[in-house]
Formats: C-alpha cells, sequence, structure tokens
C-alpha cells in the first residue's frame, strides 16, 4: 500500500481527514467514488443563467472595476463583459489578491453562480482562471466528498497522484465475464469515474466497479459454502400418510420448498435453509413434513420458537396432526420442570421421543438427544446465531431449517445470506382473501368502532393492539388497561381479555386458549400477540399509534388476521399531528399491499440496509459502489457469473483465474476483510 504522504501537500492532519473518507492509501484513493459530476464541456453564457441553473462558464474580459465600501468593510468589485457583450459584477468578498490581477482589458475564463438583480447580474461566488484548463473547461469534473479541512483540489491531487502512479493496476475479473455483461475492466472503469469523458461513462463504470465488489463478494460466499451435489430425494411414508391425511392440497410453494428440503436431508453435507413465507403462507406444515422425514429414517427432530406461548401452540397442533402417526413428540420449555422434566429428558436421550418441541429451554445443557438430526427454528430472527449453532452441536452433522416470516429483500438474501439456501412460499393457500387495511385518523374512531361491533355481531373476533401496558410515566400515548375500561363501555356484553408480556404464563395460556374456543371475543394487546398466533375467526386487527412500529411488526401483526376465507380487517390508527416523513410512507406501504416481500424492500428503502442488517455483516456496508437498494440486477447478474465460473473451476486453479484467486485467499482485497 502506498503512503498518502507522498502527494506533496498531504500532510498529517490531511491524512486523518481522508480516513474519515475510508481513504487510508494511495490505492483507496483510486476507489473514492466522486459523489457527483461538474459538466464543464459546454460554455455557457452569462445571459443563459437562470434560476433553476444559475451557473454559467465563459470567457469574459474585464469592462471596470471600483471598490465601494460596505458594512463588512471596502470591497473589490470588478465588472466583466463576455462575448455577448453581457455585464456582470463580481463581488470579490476577502480575496484582495483579485485586486492585483483583474486589470482593464485582461481576459480571463470564469465559472460563477450568478443572480439576476433587476438589470444587473451579479456573482459573489466564481472561479476565474487565465487558462481554460485550469477551470476544467472542455471536461467533466468529478466533486468529491470532503472531510474536515479537506478542499476539492487536495482531493483531486491525491486521486490524480494515485492515478498517474498506480495505474495500470492488474485485472481480477475474467474479460470473458466482463465482456459478457457489458463491463468496464477496473482500469477503464477506475479512470473513467475520474475523469469521464461522458456522463454515460461513469454511471457504467460505477456500475462496472460494484459488480466487481458483488462478484467478489458471491464467490468468496459461494466457496465457503462449498459445492453442491445435485441428487434426487427420497420420500418417507410417514410424510405419504400425513399428506393422505389433509384436508387439501399443498400449495405448488409449499411443494417446490418441499422437495428442496428433501434432496437437502438427503445429501450428505448439512443443511442450512431458509424458509421464508408470508405469515398463513403454510411454512408450518412444510416443517412437519421435513420433520417426519428425518423421523421416517429412524432420526430425532427438535422444534424451536421464540416464546412459550407459540411453543405449546405448535406443540398442539403436532400433536394433532403427528401422534396419530405414531410420531413420539415431547414438549420442553422453561415451564416444563420436576419429574415431567426428567422424564421427557431421559427419553429423549434414549431415543424414545421422535419430535422435541420447546422454546430457548432445548439448548440447555441436560437435553441430549440420541441421534438429533434436524433443527427447526421458527421466526428465526428472533434466535441469535449462537442460538442456532449451540442447537447445531447437540447432534452430528445437524441439518438446519430456519423459518421466517420476515422475509428478507432478495438484495439481501443474495449478498449478506448467500452461505444459505433460500426457499420461498409466494403464494397462499387458496381461499384466502387479501386483508383490507384502513388508515385510521382521529375523527373517524367511532366510524371504526362501529365497523367492528359488526364484526363481533357476525361471529367474528378481533385483537386491539397498543404500545403500552398501563398509562405510568409520562406519555400520552394510549395504553392497554385504560382501552380495556375504555373498551368494555363500548361493546357492553362481549368478553374480552387483556394479555401483556408481564402476565403470568400460565394466564396468557388460558386467555390465548378461551380465545381460541371463542369463549373471548377480542383481546386488547401488546404486540405479544405479533407471533405466529393462528386463530381462524379473527377478522379485526386495531393497531393503535401505528405510526410508531417498523413495518415489519406492523406487517407481522396485521398477519394475525387474514388466516381463513372470511374477508378480514386491519385499521391503522395514527395521529396525524405528528405524523413524521418515514411514518407516512409506512402507512402509506401497508395500506398499499399485504405482499411481504414487497414490505420488505421498501423498508429496505425507507431504513437503509444498516439497520436491517445490524452490525454484524457490516462488510457488506463497506461496498463502496454497490448499492443494495438499487442494484438488484446486477447482484443477480454477479451471483450467477460466480456460479457458473464455480462450476466450471471450483479451486480456481486455472491461468486466467489466478489473479481472482489470489484477490480471495489475500482477503486483502477492496471491501473483503478490515
Ligand atoms: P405460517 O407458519 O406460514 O404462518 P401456517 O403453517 O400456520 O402458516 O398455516 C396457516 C394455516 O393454513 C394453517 O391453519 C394451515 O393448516 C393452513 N394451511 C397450510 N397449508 C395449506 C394448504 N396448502 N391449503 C390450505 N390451507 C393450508
Ligand atoms: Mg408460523
Amino acid at each position: 500500500m502506498s503512503n498518502l504522504l507522498k502527494v506533496p501537500g498531504v500532510g498529517k492532519h490531511s491524512q486523518e481527514d481522508f480516513k474519515n473518507l475510508n481513504v487510508y492509501s494511495l490505492e483507496d484513493a483510486l476507489f473514492l467514488l466522486p459523489r457527483a459530476y461538474d459538466d464543464r464541456r459546454e460554455e455557457k453564457r452569462i445571459r443563459m443563467a437562470s434560476v433553476e441553473d444559475p451557473s454559467i462558464l465563459c470567457r469574459v474580459t474585464v469592462a471596470t472595476h471600483t471598490t465601494f465600501s460596505s458594512k463588512r468593510g471596502p470591497v473589490f468589485k470588478a465588472t466583466v463583459v463576455d462575448d455577448d457583450n453581457t455585464h456582470l459584477d463580481l463581488l470579490c468578498f476577502n480575496r484582495d489578491y483579485l485586486k492585483r490581477v483583474l486589470h482593464i482589458g485582461t481576459s480571463w475564463y470564469i465559472h460563477a453562480t450568478v443572480q439576476k438583480n433587476k438589470y444587473v447580474y451579479q456573482s459573489a461566488a466564481f472561479e476565474i482562471m487565465a487558462k481554460k484548463e485550469e477551470l476544467g473547461i472542455g471536461s467533466i469534473l468529478p466533486i468529491y466528498p470532503l472531510s474536515g479541512s479537506l478542499t476539492q483540489k487536495l482531493v483531486s491531487r491525491v486521486v490524480n497522484f494515485a492515478l498517474d502512479s498506480l495505474l495500470p493496476l492488474e485485472e481480477v475479473i475474467p474479460l470473458d465475464v466482463l465482456e459478457r455483461n457489458g463491463l468496464f475492466t477496473r482500469n477503464e472503469a477506475i479512470l473513467n469515474i475520474h475523469r469521464p469523458k461522458s456522463s454515460k461513462l461513469y454511471e457504467l463504470s460505477r456500475l462496472s466497479l460494484a459488480f466487481e465488489e458483488l462478484f467478489l463478494l458471491e464467490l468468496s460466499l459461494l466457496r465457503e459454502k462449498g459445492a453442491t451435489v445435485d441428487q434426487g430425494y427420497s420420500v418417507t411414508n410417514l410424510e405419504k400418510a400425513l399428506i393422505r391425511k389433509l384436508p387439501f392440497k399443498l400449495t405448488k410453494d409449499q411443494e417446490i420448498s418441499l422437495n428442496a428440503i428433501r434432496r437437502d436431508l438427503d445429501s450428505p453435507t448439512p443443511m442450512h435453509r431458509l424458509l421464508q413465507g408470508d405469515v398463513g403462507a403454510g411454512k408450518t406444515l412444510v416443517a412437519w413434513l421435513s420433520a417426519l422425514h428425518e423421523i421416517g429414517k429412524g432420526n430425532q427432530v427438535a422444534f424451536m420458537a421464540p416464546t412459550e406461548l407459540l411453543a405449546r401452540q405448535h406443540a398442539e397442533g403436532a400433536a394433532s396432526l403427528l401422534s396419530s402417526l405414531g410420531v413420539r413428540i415431547s414438549f420442553i420449555t422453561g415451564d416444563v420442570k420436576g419429574s415431567a422434566r426428567r422424564l421427557s429428558l431421559k427419553a429423549l436421550e434414549r431415543g424414545e421421543i421422535d419430535l422435541a418441541i420447546g422454546t430457548h429451554a432445548l439448548f440447555s445443557e441436560d437435553v441430549r438427544f440420541k441421534r438429533l438430526k434436524l433443527a427447526i427454528i421458527d421466526e428465526q430472527h428472533r434466535f441469535g446465531v449462537e442460538q442456532r449453532e449451540a442447537l447445531r452441536k447437540k447432534g452430528e452433522n445437524v441439518n438446519i431449517l430456519s423459518m421466517t416470516a420476515t422475509p428478507i429483500p432478495r438484495t439481501l438474501s443474495l449478498t449478506l445470506h448467500a452461505d444459505l439456501d433460500v426457499s420461498t412460499i409466494h403464494s397462499m393457500p387458496l381461499g384466502r382473501r387479501p386483508i383490507i387495511t384502513h388508515l385510521v385518523s382521529e375523527e373517524k374512531r367511532d366510524e371504526m368502532y362501529s365497523v367492528i361491533s359488526v364484526e363481533f355481531n357476525r361471529g367474528h373476533q378481533a385483537y386491539f393492539v397498543y404500545p403500552r401496558i398501563d398509562n405510568e410515566g409520562e406519555s400520552d400515548l394510549r395504553d392497554v388497561y385504560t382501552m380495556f375500561d375504555t373498551l368494555k363501555k363500548k361493546y357492553p356484553g362481549v368478553p374480552s381479555a387483556l394479555i401483556h408480556s408481564k402476565l403470568p404464563e400460565e394466564e396468557k395460556m388460558k386467555i390465548l386458549s378461551d380465545f381460541r374456543d371463542k369463549k373471548l371475543y377480542y383481546l386488547v394487546a401488546t404486540s405479544v400477540v405479533e407471533v405466529g398466533l393462528d386463530i381462524k375467526d379473527a377478522t379485526v386487527m386495531v393497531i393503535e399509534h401505528a405510526d410508531r412500529f417498523g413495518l415489519a411488526a406492523l406487517h407481522q401483526l396485521r398477519g394475525r388476521v387474514g388466516r381463513s376465507s372470511l374477508q378480514s380487517y386491519a385499521f391503522l390508527v395514527f395521529d396525524k399531528n405528528n405524523l413524521t416523513e418515514d411514518a407516512k410512507e409506512r402507512l402509506s406501504v401497508m395500506r398499499e399491499t399485504n405482499d411481504g416481500f414487497l414490505i420488505a424492500e421498501r423498508d429496505l428503502l425507507i431504513r437503509g440496509p444498516g439497520e436491517l442488517t445490524g452490525n454484524k455483516q457490516s462488510g457488506f456496508l463497506r461496498m463502496k459502489f454497490a448499492s443494495l437498494t438499487k442494484d438488484l440486477e446486477l447482484i443477480e447478474r454477479a451471483r450467477e457469473e460466480a456460479k457458473t465460473l464455480l462450476e466450471n473451476d471450483i479451486g480456481l486453479l486455472k491461468a486466467n483465474h489466478s489473479s481472482l484467486r489470489r484477490a480471495l485467499n489475500d482477503g486483502t482485497y477492496l471491501f473483503l476483510k478490515d
């Protein structure tokens, strides 16, 4: 790496400022992306300046000058004329040296931002040079990001020094790949980023460098994952028996996902697959069938849910579907204690249990399996990587199936999660109606309450969700306890309950099972109802202060309804006086679409990738050229190319892949390692 201090004018101080731009060496300077370009190819005379575009660029001659006094002291004013004979007054604040050079009759080149006051053009912001080239006339000037005391001039000097002393760099991406995709080589791209001949060229240059970045990222991730051997799969009798029992047919996407899982499970490399699908898309059933695939081969399966409540719901579901097939199920959570727990654990260790369903209690040290082959993780985003690993260690070559209803935008799953195989259930089971979403401002509140009472009359159920449990502390947000009283008065005689995270687990279970049995018609809740609840007659979801919730949470909450063929409604109540721009955007996204993938993409756009990914994958955020929100197509192409290349040369041993191999192995390349 070459030291920045080599460049005349760069001292210790500016060296520090350059670090803020991620420029630690001259090599880095090559990859400093200009934040904009100033097109100085065409001359623009003074009278062409407008309010929209007040800049001019032309040759002028000094006509007169004078010094007048102002509040800030004496000011030198030079009046210049261009070849159209238009006059322009230049106000030279704090630029006394101009007085010494702007002699009457001398010619100059000027780039200025001008204002027209009545009939007079004026400028206080201008560059004036004796030679065309000094102003960059005839070229497109890059404008670099700055930091601290850095000036455009110094940054340009550093970049130009780097270009002149370091190019050409060794090419990394095989030429045929670049040609196929119509991209520049890195040397062409770097030159065109800093010294572009046209605006088309610098955009293509950015794409080329972005491709290079993505291609290397995909290659490294795919290489880590290892080669996949495509082979067939088996279907166990247990799976066939369950499928025969179902009152419906699997959807196409369920089948495709299931087959991919079967293939993974039958292959010798452990699976790590993410099954994503919108709430209610039918992931759980795919999970049970996957479990049967291993159980049918005589292996054990663990199924882990993020909360006691969900684990229990799943255990009940599994018992009713699978027990009759002879599957031996046990339920392990923190709440299962004493001799019941001891017995389960012993049976598990002896291999007398086929399927263990539970919470994070499943990772406890005393939980041992005889031959755990598959761990299924529901709502995987609620668990950490370490927890997944802890579960994996409870057997040999344990396959992992993670499930999520918070879909990962494709750009992310293709990059950050390229080491993960992803199956997606896009389509909903037949007969589901899209949820109708209303945005409700305060004035419309009563209207909403009456619509809901019609739903109660039809025998349908509702959730009311608030951001707070009680009205303690300083806040004017509505809370569960207060609203529980209010709603009781609104809907006299309609049985209801309140539920939030601070209630004892037993009580929560009781309330939910009463709700399921329709002893209760509505629940007044915090976002505890967010995850996984599956109650078919619930058709109304009210979310108060909806503007305070993130898109993912709103979508999850809304997904509690619309779980059968009944028409469901979501009411997002908001305060229109305190609406931020982002909140407005989130609400309108919710109104426009029920599609979780679209919502995830929009979330990415609103929040930016940083928050979505957390800092773990921050390596990705150091990408200089690729944009997670804009470059989906490029990411897909980079991945395809990386795949093809590895298929033909998994070890990168061919002669024309040697610099690629070095770039990946050194890991010093661009963004790959710190
Ligand atoms: P998810 O876990 O994806 O949120 P679930 O597995 O809970 O969704 O499924 C929601 C409901 O849809 C369940 O009651 C399930 O029995 C039902 N279901 C699943 N697959 C189908 C299908 N192919 N056709 C009809 N209903 C289905
Ligand atoms: Mg689920």
